[in-house]
Formats: structure tokens, C-alpha cells, sequence
């Protein structure tokens, strides 16, 4: 079956909502890598989040969350594209040791210094147009808590977040209160009203439940007395857009000299994508060349050209 992002809306109420599962995008996150349970989890849950969050964009682009974290868990990165393609990595420290019962907190932010960071990287920018980027401390003890204050904060937006992750899915429910528009027939006591009732029906939900129980039956389920438009399901899916040009930059970035004495002792650079574990490896020549020519894509695609 495939991946589910469900969008619906609470009509004449001004409230919208998501619902979305992700089991193939998530099992083949996870097959690239083998994190700790608790990693597993957080990293799941935010997959889920970012899914939600960015279906209800309006701009062409990506939307990269990361948690820089202080703890064991050194980063955690998701990325979400308009077009509901995902991918996601963790880092954990070399030390790390993690119990299966660590808290988010524990994991990243056990000396106050974590940070969640979300950026919005469009895809078709204006020369000298940046990123967005906004940066919030990780308060809250659940990825759902930090993602809903980062909204209230950053965009003054009411967000309830329901999220669950194990080993092999991520759901989550998302409910929003839109701005009230003026010219609209119901009062803001009325709109208040049904956001109120939204999250109590919402509140409802159990972790267990949410694990367990796919879009439309939890959608029936929650929000049966409710009169509700549904829209078409969208798919979310997995996809990596690492290329042998980004790695070549990447290289670049680290400065000649570095990569000369990387590889004179080793050779050859063998580089695994984070996301997907695609390999890419560069010899002598193919490092030579980086340096050499003046443009990026001279410097990676020609050698590899000549060899095949
Ligand atoms: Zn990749």
C-alpha cells in the first residue's frame, strides 16, 4: 500500500487538518541506516511532521528541519519537497549510549544548548534571494510540543500536532486554525468553538492508537459527528537527490590541501550518501581535476565521462 497524506477541512469552521502515514518512505529511511529505538522514534516523528507541515506550503521548494542537538544525538535532519518527496538521516555522537527509554530531552538538549531549525530553500531562487530560515530553542518534551510552538511563535499559527513512530511506520495528525478572513459567516466565538472542539476530538487519540491504525479508519473514527470535506490523498515517497556533482562540492568545500592529504594516504575517497547510501568514490585524478578546473561540473562529470 502505498504512502497516505490525507488533507481535510472542518467546513464553515475555519479549522484544517492533515492526516499521514508513512511506511514505505520510512522502511526505506531506515534501511540505509540502524539507529537505537528511541533515535528511531524522534527521527519518525519528525519525518512525519515535516510531511504534514509542508503540504500545507504554497511555495515550490524544500523544507530541511533539523535538531542540532547537544547529547547523544548530534543531529537529526528531514527534508520535504513540494512534492512530498522525503529523505532523512540521524548523526549520534561516537560515544553515544542510549536507553531505550531516553527522553527526548535527554537526547538533545541535556546541556540547554539544542536547537531546531527549519529552512525553506526554494527551488527556483532570485539571484541574492536567500533561504528562509528560522531558529527556536528545543523547549518542549516531545517533538509534537516543539513543532507547535516554533508555529505559534514564527508564523502565530494555533497547530496541534499528534505524532507516533516505531520500526515500521510514522503518522502523525495535524489540525490548524486559520486566520480568521473578514467577510466570512461565522463569528470568531463560533470559529473558536469548533477549533476547540477539533482538538478535543483530536485529543482523543491515543499513541497506540495512532500506531496502529491507518488513515481513513482514524479519520473516521475521530471525526465521524463532524461535517468534513475531504480532498484528494497525496503519496509521500522517498526520494535522494544527492548527485556525484554535490559530493564533488562538498570536496571543493573542504579546501584542496585537505583533500590532497586525505588522499594521499588513502588513495582513493570513498563517500557514502547519509540519506540513501549511495557510494561515491574519487581517485587521484578525479581530485586533481576539482581543483584544476574552474567550474563544478567540469571538475566531476568529465573524469567520470572519460571512464566509462
Ligand atoms: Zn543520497
Amino acid at each position: 500500500m502505498k504512502d497516505n497524506l490525507q488533507k481535510f477541512m472542518f467546513e464553515h469552521a475555519g479549522v484544517r487538518g492533515e492526516l499521514v502515514e508513512l511506511s514505505e518512505t520510512w522502511q526505506e529511511i531506515l534501511s540505509h541506516q540502524n539507529y537505537p529505538q528511541p533515535v528511531k522514534v524522534i527521527l519518525g516523528e519528525l519525518l512525519a511532521a515535516a510531511s504534514l507541515l509542508s503540504a500545507n506550503l504554497k511555495f515550490n521548494g524544500t523544507m530541511v528541519m533539523q535538531i542540532h542537538g547537544d547529547g547523544p544525538i548530534k543531529l537529526l535532519v528531514v527534508e520535504c519537497d513540494s512534492a512530498q518527496r522525503l529523505r532523512a538521516t540521524a548523526k549520534l555522537a561516537a560515544d553515544a549510549v542510549i536507553a531505550d527509554n531516553a527522553t527526548l530531552a535527554e537526547l538533545v538538549h541535556s546541556h540547554g544548548q539544542g536547537r531546531f531549525v527549519i529552512t525553506l530553500d526554494p527551488n527556483d531562487k532570485l539571484p541574492g534571494q536567500q533561504a528562509y530560515q528560522g531558529i527556536v530553542p528545543l523547549d518542549g518534551d516531545s517533538v509534537a510540543t516543539i513543532i507547535e510552538n516554533y508555529m505559534m511563535r514564527s508564523e502565530q499559527l494555533d497547530t496541534k500536532l499528534w505524532l507516533a513512530a516505531d520500526a515500521q511506520v510514522a503518522r502523525g495528525l495535524l489540525l490548524q486554525k486559520l486566520p480568521k478572513i473578514g467577510g466570512t459567516e461565522s463569528s470568531v466565538e463560533d470559529e473558536t468553538e469548533a477549533w476547540n472542539r477539533a482538538v478535543i476530538l483530536g485529543s482523543t487519540l491515543k499513541q497506540e492508537e495512532l500506531l496502529s491504525t491507518d488513515v481513513n479508519t482514524l479519520m473516521t473514527r475521530l471525526f465521524w459527528e463532524e461535517t468534513i470535506r475531504v480532498f484528494d490523498p497525496v503519496h509521500p515517497q522517498f526520494h535522494c537527490n544527492c548527485t556525484r556533482e554535490k559530493v564533488g562540492d562538498m570536496l571543493k568545500m573542504l579546501g584542496e590541501e585537505e583533500v590532497n592529504s586525505a588522499i594521499a594516504e588513502l588513495n582513493q575517497l570513498d563517500i557514502n550518501c547519509d540519506f540513501c547510501g549511495k557510494h561515491y568514490s574519487f581517485d587521484q585524478v578525479d581530485c586533481a581535476q576539482l581543483f584544476t578546473t574552474n567550474t563544478l561540473v567540469d571538475g566531476v562529470v568529465a573524469p567520470n565521462a572519460i571512464k566509462h
